[in-house]
């Protein structure tokens, strides 16, 4: 069939669901593709105006329980991932593979984080050992968290990507809690050369929107 294709669907009941509105079937609920309606020339006009100037995405819904497949699952560029607007594709896992650059020596690798959530703590320079997070209780000690920026590069365009929790853990090959308290790399602006040595490295990602 001849794209774009225009589906009118009849006798739906509206709902709200999680906060956004949707359109529930009925028993009197009918498909029509490409009806012969005046309002069927208009969207077709529409839709070339839109999205034939400008291509939407490929996207595969369809999850695989093969690793193999699902990393190349809506794997496309970070060229093409910044130039659309991805609150047009939710719920959508986007995959994509970069080299590390750089890693960002200018600003903290690590903070320090609640022990009940990973929210930055609050200490008291009066009393010592206090740990505050601005949704929970206040604590007498605190989780160290990576926080650390890098540039990272795909051959098409460069882009800034920041690791936490375990996506710090997994690239690194050390948790930030190893550095910091066994290892004594306890000043959050002197970056360890075990986070530095990331750089070349190649990743493979994947982002939710
Ligand atoms: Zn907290």
């Amino acid at each position: 069939m001849e794209k774009p294709v225009i589906l009118a669907v009849s006798s739906c009941r509206p709902k709200v669901f999680r906060g956004e509105l949707q359109l529930n079937g009925t028993q009197a609920t009918h498909c029509y593709f490409n009806p012969p309606i005046p309002e069927f020339i208009d969207s077709v006009t529409e839709y070339r105006e839109r999205f034939l100037a400008h291509p939407p995405l490929a996207i595969n819904r369809q999850r695989s329980n093969d690793m193999a497949i699902e990393r190349f699952r809506n794997r496309h560029t970070i060229a093409e991932l910044v130039t659309h607007n991805l609150n047009n594709y939710r719920s959508v896992d986007f995959t994509c593979e970069a080299t590390i650059e750089q890693v960002a020596g200018n600003r903290d690798w690590f903070y320090k984080s609640c022990n009940d959530c990973s929210l930055r703590v609050l200490e008291d320079i009066d009393h010592p050992n206090r740990y505050t997070c601005r949704t929970h209780r206040t604590h007498a000690t605190c989780k160290h968290t990576y926080c650390f920026k890098t540039i990272v590069n795909d051959t098409t365009t460069t882009a800034f990507f920041t690791f936490f929790l375990d996506a710090g853990n997994a690239i690194v090959g050390h948790t930030c809690k190893e550095l910091v308290t066994v290892r004594g790399y306890d000043q959050p602006h002197e970056l360890p050369p075990v986070v530095q040595a990331i750089e070349g490295q190649r990743i493979y990602c994947r982002s939710t929107t």
